[in-house]
């Protein structure tokens, strides 16, 4: 297949391209249907989506809302990456019990582990219902348009969901051009399998994550429990294993170079239409700031990991989530700098603003004119939400832990009139028994004090909050004194005392809560945000989303011969490509796949990030493959493809051209992050990890083969069979 891809100066060289850019809905997929079969796929469109009868998308499940994990037994048996699990693993590990570091594997399924919280989404259905809701608002605007828009996905919702147990929720795409009604079931109790040791499952750790080659086996395992007519239901012990109408098949066949490999999943967002203002922002000032921010967390975090067991378990989840967005950023900088983004984009709008004014397109050209305002306009509200979320999110936790007191601090009378007093104060001991189980005193107090300068560094003045102001200055730069002052006198800081608080919960003691020098920054950052900030970010928001679906289609019709979708939205999507590697740099060639032998010459590099759980350097030193080996006798452990992803594609399944399991995709390399905001066909590649790398790691390196045995496994055109009890192992 080849695609004529517009670079993005209209008056730049059309360029041929092999290039798979596109995130594609699988309830439209006919229309690309000849595209997909001329690139290698082997199965229709109606296989890989129907709403009649059993296809792949039903063994796809949004987990936990943010990835992706595939059914992959009969019996419910979900694989998803080893990061997707993380928070699971870690909150199930202790220095007795420690999962992270040994790996987890369930004997039975009695042994499985329940996780409170955690969903499995399947997808019911998708509809366009674009023209039921353009025809409802047209002519409205502003809250009339709101309140409609409320009105109709509401009817929507009732009538999709009708004598069923869905549920089901309305979706706008491609800035409201066009709306889809996504119906969906969602599973409440899924239970942790197993997983390997981190040596494995992050083998290469932050040194190597977004990087390629890559030698990760960034896999874990879950399983769905359902009721006995195997219908979702909250955790019970009486629950029983899902009974699944579909799973994938694995593939033994190994992947080749120029393979058609296909990545089904939930990708979370992209932003390929960002305008020219916007792109400046995201380089030169939002990801400066994230990453200062996430530098100094992280600088506190990993040296206090690596003091002892206690904390390098406590911080390991939250640590994961800090590091990994950070150094996405900084490749993305890289890569929009190095493709000139700024320019290109600035180029691309100056086109359509003069074909807009050739053609007499005044809508087109009024709709450039007025996000060049707001992007002026909007500029210190996204700059005071961006610093808000780095801060308050990612940064010292004893804010939001004393915010989540708020609700009974100013409302206690009201809530417990209503009798909901003892269900709040409940929530409140999870929380703080959480809080305070991965919580280091210390780290805590060095996080406040380092990143609290950098909040008033980027926070634009006019949003901090008076009384945090008058207690900066107080401290005249002295934070350690301001650090003092806050963690020596709040209640917030010790355990035992919010366990008497909570034991008798008073009017009285709550109230005394509200002086809290830790519940005081709190509110003023909580309040300041949502009083100062939030409005109006919203209100212009609202208004770029409007103007940016006259400009967006602007783009389309001017220039009609780029390929064009819809940003990602974590609403299911296919994207497609081959299996190859890449040349991102002058000089430099990567390969597509990579070994076994790979993993021992990082190993021997004797940075910590490649150290292995014990015997396995042994046993790949032996060549302990069984059936998992390559035709060409190696083991393969990852591969790249040339598939349009993102993250929340996290977990997605790879799949070859019958449609059978291949690789769990996880990651992409530095060169490629800057694919969220501006595709290279040339640079981008996904990573994912060689199914037949999994299936070693759980049947021989983990003795876990009564899970293989579960699942349907494919060769050529038969069944086939794991032998692998025949493989001695010496752990
Ligand atoms: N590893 C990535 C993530 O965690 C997945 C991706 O963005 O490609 O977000």
């Amino acid at each position: 297949m080849k695609k004529l891809i517009f670079t993005l100066s209209l008056f730049a060289i059309v360029q041929l391209s092999f290039a798979t850019e596109g995130m594609w809905i699988p309830s439209l997929l006919n229309a690309i249907e000849d595209d997909m079969h001329a690139y290698g796929l082997q199965i229709s469109a109606d296989e890989i989506y129907s709403i009649n009868h059993s296809s792949l998308k039903d063994a796809i499940v949004h987990f936990g809302g943010g990835c992706t994990a595939e059914v992959i037994s009969s019996q419910g048996l979900l694989l998803t990456n080893h990061h997707c699990g993380f928070g699971q693993i870690q909150q199930h590990s202790s220095v007795e019990n420690d999962y992270l570091k040994n790996g987890f594997w369930a004997a039975t399924k009695n042994d499985e582990l329940s996780n409170p919280g955690l969903t499995a989404t399947f997808i019911v259905r998708m509809d366009d219902v674009t023209s039921r809701i353009i025809g409802a608002l047209n002519g409205l605007t502003g809250a009339a348009r709101s309140a409609k828009l409320k009105e109709v996905e509401k009817e929507l919702v009732a009538e999709f969901t009708k004598d069923t147990k869905h549920d089901a929720y309305v979706r706008p795409f491609n800035y409201g051009n066009s709306y889809f009604i996504i119906v969906t079931k969602t599973y409440k109790d899924v239970r942790l399998v197993g997983a390997p040791p981190s040596a494995i499952g992050k083998f290469g750790g932050d040194t190597d994550n977004w990087m390629w080659p890559r030698h990760t086996g960034d896999f874990s395992m879950f399983r769905i429990y359902a009721d006995a007519n195997n219908e979702p239901a909250e955790f019970s012990k009486d629950n029983v294993p899902y009974a699944a109408p579909a799973h994938l098949k694995v593939s033994m066949d190994g992947v080749k170079e120029g393979d058609f490999t296909m990545v089904f999943g939930f990708p979370g967002r992209t932003e390929q239409f960002l305008t020219p203002k916007e792109v400046e922002y995201v380089v030169n000032e939002a990801n400066p700031m994230r990453i200062h921010f996430r530098e100094t967390s992280l600088g506190i975090i990993d040296q206090a990991m690596r003091s002892s067991d206690k904390t390098r378990i406590q911080y390991a989840a939250k640590q994961s989530s800090i590091s990994n967005a950070y150094k996405k950023w900084i490749g993305q900088n890289a890569g929009l700098i190095e493709l000139n983004a700024i320019k290109q984009k600035f180029e691309l709008e100056r086109s359509l603003e003069g074909l807009s004014s050739v053609h007499k397109k005044d809508e087109y050209y009024n709709a450039i004119m007025d996000m060049r305002k707001l992007d002026d306009e909007i500029h210190d509200y996204k700059m005071a939400r961006d610093v808000f979320i780095e801060y308050y999110y990612y940064g010292p936790e004893i804010l939001a832990f004393a915010h989540s007191f708020n609700d009974l601090i100013n409302n206690f009378a009201k809530i417990q009139s209503e009798g909901k007093l003892d269900e709040k104060v409940a929530s409140l001991k999870a929380a703080s028994e959480a809080y305070f189980k991965d919580l280091d005193a210390d780290t805590e107090k060095k996080l406040f004090s380092e990143m609290t300068p950098l909040f008033f560094k980027y926070m634009p003045e006019k949003f901090i909050d008076a009384e945090f102001k008058a207690l900066n200055s107080k401290s005249k730069g002295n934070m350690a004194k301001l650090t003092t002052m806050i963690y020596g006198k709040s209640a917030f800081t010790s355990q035992a005392m919010l366990n008497t608080l909570l034991a008798k919960p008073s009017q009285k003691a709550f109230a005394k809560l509200a002086k809290d020098p830790a519940f005081r920054i709190a509110s003023g950052l909580v309040n300041g945000y949502a009083e100062k900030v939030r409005p109006t970010y919203n209100e212009l928001n609202g208004q770029i989303e409007q103007v940016m679906s006259v400009y967006v289609r602007g783009l389309m019709e001017t220039f009609p011969n780029k390929t064009y979708w819809y940003d990602a939205n974590s609403t299911l999507r296919l994207t497609y490509g081959k299996a190859e590697g890449s040349s991102p740099n002058d000089g430099m060639q990567y390969n597509f796949f990579t070994t076994g032998k790979g993993i021992l010459q990082k190993h021997r590099t004797g940075n910590p990030d490649y150290d292995l759980p014990p015997t396995m350097a042994a046993i790949l030193e032996k060549g302990i493959y069984g059936p998992y080996a390559d035709e060409d006798g190696e083991l393969h452990v990852c591969f790249t493809g040339s598939n349009h992803t993102t993250g929340g594609n996290s977990g997605s399944p790879a799949l070859n051209a019958k449609g059978e399991l291949i690789g769990l995709n996880f990651d992409r390399s530095w060169e490629s992050t800057m694919s969220d905001i501006l595709f290279d066909a040339d640079r981008c590649r996904n990573i994912m990890v060689d199914i037949r790398y999994v299936l070693w790691v759980v049947d021989v390196y983990c003795q876990a083969g009564h899970l293989v045995k579960e699942m349907t496994l494919v060769k050529g055109q038969g069944q086939e069979k794991p032998e692998t009890e025949k493989l001695e192992i010496a752990h």
